[in-house]
């Protein structure tokens, strides 16, 4: 008998630890409080929704999905002797914290005599299985992804038979017993079919306008796949493969689009071996020499941008989309973290952790990846001198205001043309407009100005 441990792979299908051959697995998921000390409601929602889904699937099969609760360290050797396992498996984790636990747990079960197996799963390429000529991983993406791009790719995995059980586990925990309140965002269907009809969806017909209009938030041509890629509610290879097939059928601009879709799922496993590599990133600057930076921190400017009460439109309405859907479209998110870090000077690691607060595809890699590319101090960043100006990435991203209308009710009586000038107004004059809509609680081109001090300083470049 063999026990696979779900962590990240919340699904039977295209799930390489589950398939390997051999002796046929029971499930098993541990609600790790080490692990839950890190969680945000949405993502225990959308987690919750994903076991259910998984226990049913199992049990449609005529097999369970065990749960219990406790560090696995000492839970995983026990249920192995209760259900006669003599096998553990897993797909591996790359950040710091996941390896150091897994590590632990490996010790543990041969210390039992039971015998540990780890697999990649997660990603196309293993970290570590993509390197310089000189065998060192990446650190500048555009030569990690023209390898990746070519690298063969393995194709899904097929459910493959599962451990016949009459055992009827533990029920699942609600999320008050895990010690949450319910989200009061609208966390998104958590299930594979639904991560399937996402997928499907998107390649019917969004994923040609992607390359155009992918940074366009009101357009939604984006796939909305992350927390299924989070969770692993859909494999990789499955996606992959989709992606390629359809890929394979168009040409010219079409072809060019989904080429585009693929370099960013590119992006997700840059950023994994970033991490793998250097766990200390979830803390630390990537750059050492950005120690230095003398970050403002101002409490009040950081509360009004958690709030989304800045006073600049586009900043406000990805805030308050995060609030309302545990989601923010990608380019919205790269706006808010240029604003935190450059026009508030607030330390990209409170932003991070507002996002690991608020997010339901909140990613240790990609959203570290994510802040630390805004913030001038990560790997293949945004050079510290590139400081987005708030206002034309609202008029350039959102020209009709139609994003910035729906998540910011307050201004969604007044012209584009004013929407996209709120910053040159008199007090007087947005009075008699949005009364209700701050004014900007900075001036963008001084704070640009302070900002560009602030690195240089830090840089010894003063
Ligand atoms: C400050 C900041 C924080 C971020 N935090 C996270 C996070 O916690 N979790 C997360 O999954 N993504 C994060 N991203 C990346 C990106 O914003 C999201 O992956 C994307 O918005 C998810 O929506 P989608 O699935 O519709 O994306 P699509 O555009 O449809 O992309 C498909 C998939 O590719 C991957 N991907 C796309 N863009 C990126 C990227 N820039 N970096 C890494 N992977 C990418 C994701 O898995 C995504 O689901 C962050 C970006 C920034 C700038």
């Amino acid at each position: 008998m063999r026990l696979h441990w779900h962590r990240r792979d919340l699904r039977l299908a295209d799930n390489r630890g589950l398939s390997v051959p051999g002796t046929p697995p029971l499930g098993i998921f541990v609600f790790d409080e080490n692990v839950l000390d890190h969680a945000a409601a949405p993502r225990v929602a959308f987690m919750l929704e994903a076991l259910g889904a998984l226990r049913e699937a199992y049990r449609d099969r005529g097999s369970e999905l065990l749960v219990c609760a406790g560090d696995p360290v000492d839970v995983l050797p026990e249920a192995a002797g209760e259900t006669g396992a003599e096998t553990v498996s897993w797909n591996r984790d790359y950040s710091g914290l996941a390896r150091s636990r897994d590590a632990r747990v490996w010790a543990a079960l041969s210390e039992a005599d039971l015998t540990p197996q780890a697999f990649h799963d997660a990603v196309c390429h293993e970290p570590g299985a993509i390197t310089t000529n000189d065998g060192e991983p990446y650190a500048v993406y555009s030569y990690y992804w023209k390898k990746w791009r070519d690298r063969s790719k393995e194709v899904p995995y097929d459910v493959p038979p599962l451990a016949p059980s009459d055992d009827v586990g533990e029920p699942l925990p609600s999320i008050a017993e895990l010690g949450f309140e319910p989200p009061t965002a609208d966390v998104p269907v958590a299930t594979p079919e639904r991560a399937r009809e996402l997928l499907e969806g998107f390649l019917d017909a969004p994923v040609f306008d992607y390359g155009e209009r992918r940074d366009y938030p009101a357009d939604g041509c984006t796939s909305r796949l992350s927390p299924h890629l989070k969770f692993g509610t859909i494999g990789i290879r499955a996606v992959d493969r989709a992606v390629r097939r359809l890929r394979d059928s168009v040409a010219g601009e079409k072809r060019v689009s989904v080429e585009t879709f693929r370099s960013q799922l590119a992006w997700r496993e840059f950023y994994a071996q970033v991490l793998r590599f250097n766990p200390n990133v979830v803390t630390e600057n990537y750059r050492a020499y950005e120690n230095g930076i003398a970050w403002e921190n101002d409490p009040e400017l950081l509360s009004a941008w958690r709030r989304g009460e800045t006073g600049y439109p586009i900043v406000d309405a990805g805030m308050r989309q995060l609030d309302a859907e545990a989601h923010m479209h990608n380019r919205v998110r790269m706006i808010v973290a240029s604003f935190l870090t450059k026009d508030l000077l607030v330390d990209w690691r409170a932003g991070y952790d507002h996002f690991r607060a608020k997010l339901v595809d909140h990613d240790t890699a990609n959203d570290n990846g994510g802040w630390q590319w805004a913030a001038s101090t990560g790997t293949d960043a945004q050079p510290y001198f590139r400081i987005f100006n708030p206002m034309t990435q609202g008029e350039r991203y959102d020209p009709d205001g139609e994003y910035i209308r729906e998540f910011v009710p307050e201004l969604r009586g007044i012209s584009t043309e004013t929407i996209h000038s709120w910053h040159e107004l008199s007090a007087n004059e947005r009075e008699a407009t949005a009364p209700a809509y701050p004014a900007p609680i900075v001036d963008h081109a001084a704070r640009r100005e302070r900002a560009l001090a602030m690195f240089e300083s830090a840089r010894g470049d003063d």
